[in-house]
């Protein structure tokens, strides 16, 4: 479990929980009801049978943390240091992530501890079909669990899966997994693209707000050149305007003032494996804590979680911070951060752009029935921009130098599922 500054990525979502039913004015039993543990955890034992022709078992999970509102909903996770406790985190912040957004669903989220880069195709093939999928068949499908792809894993393993499903199930079920690839159905050419560019959407959005004259030449930093880092940090940051000027990936990365050309960027990465490579006049490395703290308007942590931690939120001098990772600020820092007056856009609502394209894919998967790119991306940004207002609108309410963005934004989840669970009754 990544420790720093003090606190885990677990104990900073729901001390923000227990705050936001504070400042809600919900009844204590909500915080029982929503935080830890989650409604069913399921863990599961996956041998595969690796090219050297021995057995590796490996262990997933599948957290379903909460479903007043619909079906679990949250992506897969490989990664070499997963744990339970942070798999719980992230499903617990896909419940608020949901809710907030407005989605008809609740949270979830899963996980195998493997370095998924070490793996041969066969072997990824065999953990994400016969061992995932086969193994979690009985507990998801498209009323009741649907995940989707996380770190570690991308559209060809939630083929892969929606193919297992659907022999188990007979037939083809292509909504149980979202983020399918392009040629499967519902595979949206907007998925690709569709977190960064709600990273991109919440950050045009607050710039407005922050500056007034908006996003226009605002110098970027961004932590991560995956999925969401190159889309959102980087592609669709520098087409509204803003000047990306620093990149890194987990290698480390590269910075320039003035400015950097991101198709060569990409060109060197996709080539050599790293934005290290990139060489250009006025261009210098830099490592990924470094990154953190470069004079810049906007910074984009978008790869793991706590890499802003009380050790160095001091340092930081961007004044909007744009969560494209899940959990990247701690608790401590974001008191830190909101005293001088930084604005921190976070994850459940910067990064929603990944499932609110899930829901829009699944709602295509339900009819059989598929929206075109423009169409899908329209319907996207409209969701984003409802959820940035009525954000704003609770934040103003409940006054922006007492509350962080954060606590405003799970003040209105929460305020979602406890009216949900209200109405349903039974437990309040
Ligand atoms: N993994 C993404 C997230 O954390 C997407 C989840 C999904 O589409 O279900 O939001």
């Amino acid at each position: 479990m990544s420790l720093r500054g003090g606190t885990t990525f677990l104990e900073s979502v729901l001390q923000t929980l227990k705050r936001a039913i504070e400042l809600g004015g919900y009844p204590q039993e909500v915080y029982e009801i929503l935080s830890r543990p989650p409604q069913r955890i399921i863990t599961v034992n996956i041998p595969v049978r690796m090219d050297n022709g021995k057995i590796q078992v490996f262990t997933g999970y599948r957290v379903q943390h909460n479903n007043a509102l619909g079906p679990y909903k949250g992506g897969i996770r490989f990664h070499p240091e997963v744990t339970l406790e942070e798999d719980i985190a992230l499903a617990t912040v896909m419940t608020f992530k949901n809710a907030l957004n407005g989605l008809p669903y609740g949270g979830g989220k899963g996980a195998v501890a493997v370095d998924y880069k070490k793996l041969s195709k066969r072997e990824l093939e065999e953990l994400s079909r016969g061992g995932y999928a086969r193994a979690l068949a009985p507990f998801i499908g498209p009323e009741v669990d649907i995940p989707a792809p996380d770190v570690g894993t991308d559209p060809q393993i939630m083929a892969w899966m929606v193919d297992e499903y659907s022999k188990i199930a007979g037939h083809n079920v292509p909504g149980v997994f979202t983020a399918k690839p392009v040629v499967l159905w519902g595979g949206n050419p907007v998925r690709e693209y569709s977190t960064g560019f709600g990273v991109a959407v919440w950050a045009r959005e607050a710039a407005k707000k922050l500056w007034g004259g908006g996003i226009e030449g605002k110098t970027v930093a961004v932590q991560g050149f995956g999925n969401v880092g190159y889309w959102g940090g980087a592609y669709w940051l520098e087409k509204m305007g803003a000047k990306v000027v620093a990149v890194t990936d987990s290698k480390g990365g590269v910075y320039n003032p003035n400015g950097l050309n991101l198709a060569e960027v990409k060109a060197v990465k996709d080539k050599t494996g790293t934005v290290m490579n990139y060489d250009a006049p006025g261009t210098r490395k830099i490592t990924n804590d470094e990154v953190l703290e470069l004079p810049v308007d906007i910074l984009v942590p978008a790869a793991l979680e706590n890499v802003i931690h009380k050790g160095n939120a001091n340092n930081i001098k961007a004044k909007l911070i744009v969560e494209g990772a899940n959990g990247p600020t701690t608790a401590d820092a974001e008191k830190i951060l909101h005293s001088k007056g930084v604005w921190i856009l976070p994850d459940l609502a910067a990064n929603a752009g990944g499932v609110v394209m899930s829901y829009l894919e699944w709602v295509e998967d339900l009819q059989w029935y598929f929206w075109d790119e423009e169409e899908t991306r329209n319907r996207l940004e409209r969701i984003l921009l409802d959820t940035f207002n009525r954000v704003m609108n609770r934040w103003s309410k409940l006054g922006t130098s007492q509350v962080t963005i954060r606590e405003a934004a799970y003040v209105e989840a929460v305020d979602r599922i406890y009216n949900a669970m209200k109405v349903r009754g039974g437990w309040i």
